[in-house]
């Protein structure tokens, strides 16, 4: 009998968990050669996520529950799902029913038939604004371009892991998390299939332009220096023009007598190259914040209770190092 761990990262969920709830059973009920798990995440929800959660576990001995001390966002959630998940494969899915259960017996077959990571890609996503799309295009073409790894395009978080890919990804302990380069960047057998992604079933999505903005400067700079590489190329180009325009200005000067007038272009010059140094430095300062950042070695996460205990972080590093059973 296969052991599967469903890792839920949850964030103000109340109004959903429940639903959730009734259709994982429903869904897992006619799965019959597996043995499931559900470790729900709570991720420093303000609602009632957490009075659910514990009824939930306190009901159902397959329903886990994971607490943090406040939010620390999804990414820090799904690595503390895959630190406490046990078993022989994880499924990671969101709460709010936009990953629709029915799809985890398809995942289990791809997962026997030998794939160590299946994912489920959307075939389109027709509740995302005009700009929203084409943000996110322009997002995966600089992933592409500036990394050397193949980048996924249009995959959710909603995919099946085999433990040697979690037990890869663990070892991934970056603070400012890109999961979802970090997923190919471990590499092993993945299969791709299509799925309708669903509406929201109920509550907020927490993305906003500006929470996506910061996910792809994170994606990029946590997935490929290439923008440094950039900064010098642009550096090298524009000097090389800057030297065919001083030629240029040096030998009308001596064979026209042209006598120079400066100011105009002086200015634009002056500005031009302001603007691509402070640019440059940007990109400098965004990779340096992130050696900062990472130079801390703090703990991704913390919890605070787990299936009705209370952790401090001491007990909580043993739990997470040595599994419970
Ligand atoms: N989530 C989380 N922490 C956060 C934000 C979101 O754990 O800080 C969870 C949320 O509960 C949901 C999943 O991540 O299960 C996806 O969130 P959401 O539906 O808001 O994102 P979207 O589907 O729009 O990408
Ligand atoms: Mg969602």
């Amino acid at each position: 009998m296969d052991k599967i761990t469903i890792i839920v990262p949850c964030f103000n969920e109340q109004e959903v968990l429940l639903a959730l709830y009734e259709k994982l059973q429903k869904v897992l009920g006619a799965v019959k050669d597996c043995e499931f798990t559900c470790l729900f995440i709570n991720d420093g929800s303000k609602d009632g996520t957490l009075d659910i959660l514990r009824d939930l576990s306190a009901a159902d001995h397959r329903i886990s529950y994971l607490s943090f001390s406040r939010n620390f966002g999804k990414e820090a959630a799904m690595l503390a799902g895959l630190d406490y998940a046990q078993g022989d494969a994880v499924i990671i899915m969101d709460a709010d029913l936009q990953h629709p259960p029915e799809l985890i017996p398809e995942m289990l077959d791809y997962w026997r038939q030998g794939y160590d990571d299946v994912c489920a890609k959307r075939r389109d996503r027709n509740d995302e604004t005009f700009g929203k799309a084409t943000m996110t295009k322009l997002f995966y073409r600089i992933l592409e371009v500036g990394s050397k790894v193949p980048v996924q395009r249009n995959v959710g978080d909603f995919r099946l892991l085999d433990k040697r890919c979690v037990a890869a990804l663990c070892l991934l302990r970056e603070e400012q998390r890109y999961t979802k380069g970090m997923f190919t960047w471990i590499g092993y057998r993945k299969k791709e299939f299509y799925f309708n992604p669903q509406q929201r079933f109920a509550g907020q999505t927490t993305w906003n332009y500006l929470s996506l903005t910061n996910l792809a400067i994170e994606g990029i700079t946590s997935f490929t220096t290439a923008p440094l590489r950039l900064t010098a190329v642009l550096g090298l180009f524009v000097s090389f023009i800057a030297i065919c325009y001083m030629v240029f200005v040096f030998f009308s000067a001596l064979i026209y007598g042209d006598p120079v007038a400066g100011y105009p272009t002086l200015l634009t010059v002056l500005l031009f190259l302001g603007g691509v140094q402070l640019l440059s430095l940007g990109i400098i300062g965004e990779y340096l914040g992130r050696v900062f950042n990472e130079s801390k070695k703090r703990p991704i996460y913390i919890v605070d209770e787990y299936d009705h205990r209370k952790m401090s972080y001491a007990t909580e590093r043993a739990v997470r190092e040595k599994p419970l059973n």
